[in-house]
């Protein structure tokens, strides 16, 4: 894959340092054959734009499954997938099944501008993923501005060259970057704003902080994330949005799209195309 993930991934996520051996081995296995035992399904959590009072986007987010039928969270499977070239095949198959579901309801019709889809950095070392991921596009007829890519600040502050060529090939063709989990990272802000990017996510830890600490640092450290991408000119999506009051403050702050259970959860395909088609929000 590339020669040194191995560093890169050495700060494992909170939730994959509180498994134990034997358990990441479980997954290990599971998220191998996770493809050709039908243990996938990409669910989708609809995006709430404040400016039109409704859902025109939303999130693509992976499933999977155990012999238990048990949910394995992603946050957890995803960092496995991730150490080998499962991922590859994981990320080809969030695609197939996003392109699926434009070419086969027609959302654009129900007001769907876009879907979001996580990429993975490995995904992003990959000198073949713009040429893959445009060619399912073509496959199934969908427009590329139809698709939204969504990378994080560390595969963002990568400074090689094949995720710099795969970013500009992939947005040359008019398909458009988010900046994921924004508050987390360590990139530079110069970084930031050389990338093609038209969405920033705050991420939900900073986002939902001064709601449980009740302090003004977490409110003055919200504020600031959210004033500069806001002056930046991006677009900003609020993640992990539970109550009315954030989402009250949010849209106050400048958010322009908010994404939280408290519009929707994730929603399996069938639920989801229901939810857009509906598309009646919680009332702020
Ligand atoms: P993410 O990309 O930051 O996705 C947002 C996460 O926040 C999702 O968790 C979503 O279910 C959760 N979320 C949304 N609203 C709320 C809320 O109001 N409260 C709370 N507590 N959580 C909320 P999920 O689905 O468990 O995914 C976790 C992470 O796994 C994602 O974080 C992303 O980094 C990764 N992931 C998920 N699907 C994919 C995929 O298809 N490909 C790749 N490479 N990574 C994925
Ligand atoms: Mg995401
Ligand atoms: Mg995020
Ligand atoms: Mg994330």
């Amino acid at each position: 894959l590339y020669d040194n993930k191995d560093d890169i991934l050495a700060i494992k996520p909170e939730e994959l340092q509180l498994k134990s051996d034997a358990e990441i081995e479980r997954i290990e296995k599971l998220v191998k054959n996770a493809l050709n035992e039908n243990r996938l399904e990409v669910y989708f959590q609809p995006i709430y734009n404040v400016k039109e009072k409704k859902y025109t986007s939303a999130e693509a987010l992976i499933r999977m499954k155990d012999d238990e039928g048990n949910n394995i969270s992603p946050g957890v499977f995803i960092p496995i997938a991730e150490k080998s070239s499962v991922i590859i095949d994981i990320g080809a198959f969030v695609i197939e099944e996003v392109c699926k579901l434009l070419s086969t309801e027609h959302l654009s019709a129900l007001g769907l501008e876009y879907v979001e889809v996580n990429i993975s950095m490995v995904e992003c070392l990959q000198s073949n993923l713009a040429s893959n991921i445009l060619s399912v596009l073509k496959k199934y007829n969908i427009a590329s501005s139809q698709i939204n890519l969504e990378i994080t600040e560390t595969s963002a502050s990568e400074f090689t060259d094949i995720v710099d060529t795969n970013i500009k090939t992939l947005s040359s063709k008019n398909i458009s970057f988010s900046l994921d989990d924004f508050g987390t990272g360590y990139s530079s802000l110069s970084r930031i704003l050389s990338l093609p990017l038209k969405l920033i996510k705050i991420d939900k830890s900073l986002v939902q902080a001064p709601f449980i600490n009740r302090d003004k640092k977490s409110m003055i450290l919200l504020d600031n994330f959210i004033k500069t991408a806001f002056a930046a000119g991006f677009d900003i999506v609020a993640e992990g949005v539970e109550t009315n009051e954030m989402a009250k403050h949010v849209i106050a702050l400048g958010c322009t799209y908010i994404q939280g259970f408290y519009f929707s959860k994730p929603l399996s395909k069938t639920d989801f195309v229901e939810a857009i088609k509906v598309n009646k929000p919680a009332e702020i």
